[in-house]
């Protein structure tokens, strides 16, 4: 219903344009779910996945290398089933609505460098759950939902700071106006930054954005070239005070938070149905039991759809966290007009659907629609009412 849009208009953004990326994102996510569940049940089923384990086992000359090869093997094997359908989205996509200039073969290298780091991490952490499960049968769920709460957050600071160099280049911010101008407003927030860096993100993406790294002292922010390329001056802080809302509102403790409850959820529920699904589908899988790392594969279909069930939740929760930090960054730079022409460039730089579906946000949006995000800057700046405790 076209009509519907013309009362809001975002200068810059063809919404028609917009609507059909957001359709062909969407299709090309279920596409791609459809296609890694039937990549694992192909796996599990015709005894393949112990047929494999099998094999890795007769030939590793140590048997305690056998779960790591085994994992390293099935990570391999996902990575290149999922190429194809990963270029078409990650790429052809991309490039042909005009948001990536990334050549093929930046592509194609970044994809490498990710198959690198899931052999280096996934054989390990795989081989260390399947230890757990095999060592403690009746409360291995409850170990490893303990685990992962430490484990996010240690990589979650260290990859700002050890990983994302990998694919793209840090640098301090150049523009030594700017910088002093973030910092003032980090001042003013409390927020104590080591560094403004700027980064390189032009390379994979035309999309705007700029995020927080590293803890404590080392605390840096980064901007995208993207964002500071196109935003003038009081955008870019606009967009700053968001990012700044999350650190003054403690944001990360409580997506760890919620996520180590949703973890124990899941472990509790996967500890519950794993066992008797196994036993059910032994005969056309081979596996009966889940400490046989063979199980892997109906373990990961069993995740990814109780992951499914978890979705709407942890969207609204995330939408309710970025509504909150929308409205420090009002407050916090008390300039709606500029924050309003922020999202509105925003959206007309990464092609966001501005009303989308509301089933497609429920359960996919992690931020709010940018059409309500714009229209609460406006009446913010209509009401003309800077200075804190708005939110
Ligand atoms: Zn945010």
């Amino acid at each position: 219903m076209p009509q519907e849009h013309a009362e809001f208009d975002i200068p810059g953004l063809d919404i028609a344009k917009a609507k059909r990326y957001s359709r062909t994102k969407l299709a090309l996510l279920v596409g791609s779910v459809a296609w890694s569940a039937s990549q694992k049940l192909w796996l599990a089923r015709g005894r393949r996945a112990v047929r494999l384990r099998s094999r890795i086992t007769e030939s590793v000359p140590d048997e305690r290398l056998a779960t790591p090869a085994f994992f390293g093997v099935t990570t391999t094997l996902s990575w290149l089933a999922g190429l194809p359908l990963g270029l078409l989205g990650g790429w052809v996509v991309e490039r042909r609505f005009g948001l990536s200039k990334q050549p093929l073969r930046g592509w194609i290298g970044d994809e490498l460098k990710g198959l690198g780091l899931a052999l280096l991490l996934q054989p390990a952490l795989l081989s260390g759950a399947w230890a757990v499960i095999r060592r403690r049968p009746k409360d291995w769920w409850l170990v490893l939902s303990a685990l992962t709460v430490p484990l996010t957050v240690v990589f979650g600071t260290l990859a700002p700071v050890l990983i994302m160099p990998l694919f793209n280049r840090f640098e301090p911010l150049r523009d030594v106006e700017l910088a002093a101008r973030i910092r003032a407003l980090a001042d003013r927030a409390g927020v104590r930054i080591a560094d403004v860096y700027g980064v390189d993100m032009s390379r994979q993406t035309e999309k705007p954005n700029a995020f927080f790294a590293g803890l404590g002292r080392t605390k840096r922010i980064a901007l995208g070239d993207t964002l500071t390329g196109p935003f003038p001056p009081a955008e870019v802080e606009g967009v700053v005070a968001h990012e700044l809302g999350h650190q003054v509102y403690g944001d990360i403790w409580k997506l760890i938070g919620f996520g180590g409850l949703a973890g124990f959820g899941t472990a509790w529920l996967l500890s519950r149905i794993a066992p008797p699904l196994l036993v059910r589908s032994a005969e056309e899988t081979g596996v009966r039991e889940l400490a046989d790392e063979a199980s892997f594969p109906v373990v990961a279909l069993l995740l990814s759809l109780l992951g499914f069930g978890l979705a709407p939740l942890q969207a609204a929760f995330s939408r309710a966290i970025e509504r909150r930090a929308d409205g420090y960054a009002l407050a916090l730079t008390g300039n709606g007009e500029a924050y309003a022409s922020a999202m509105a460039r925003l959206a007309s730089l990464s092609l966001a659907d501005p009303d989308p579906p509301k089933p497609v946000v429920w359960l996919l949006y992690l931020h709010p629609p940018v059409a309500e995000r714009i229209r609460r800057a406006r009446s913010f700046s209509a009401s003309a009412a800077p200075g804190l405790g708005r939110d």
